[in-house]
């Protein structure tokens, strides 16, 4: 049987995304958001019914990829792409993909209003 884990973290961060075209002008001037990440992964019971994900495990490192990001500048984190929410997804699942196999998507919200997934590609 098959599961999905969630959790998620918060953190303070400052970011600017100058290019109004694709950002609109909200985010044209630095500012900050509380952010909100959430990662699932896909996980499943071992023949005891133990689940091979351990939930505050994730929850965990997770929390010490959000401490890394808090009360900081994210366009001094991510020079070469620019902080939006769909990037800071991709970077937090680059982050994360390697200590959980069945990482299945990363949620960022920099407000309560819309949120980005990213999800992990099928591997054929
Ligand atoms: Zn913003």
């Amino acid at each position: 049987m098959q599961y999905i884990v969630r959790a998620r973290a918060s953190f303070d961060a400052a970011h600017q995304l100058a290019d109004e075209k694709i950002y609109g002008s909200r985010c044209a001037r630095i500012h900050g958001h509380h952010w909100t990440v959430e990662v699932a992964v896909r996980g499943t019971m071992g023949p005891r019914k133990v689940p091979n994900v351990e939930r505050r495990f994730l929850q965990e490192q997770l929390a010490v990829v959000c401490r890394e990001y808090d009360g900081r500048d994210l366009n001094r984190m991510m020079p070469v792409s620019p902080p939006s929410p769909e990037n800071v997804a991709l970077q937090m699942m680059e982050r994360l993909q390697f200590s959980f196999v069945g990482l299945w998507s990363v949620t960022v919200w920099e407000d309560n209003a819309t949120s980005v997934t990213v999800e992990k590609e099928q591997v054929p």
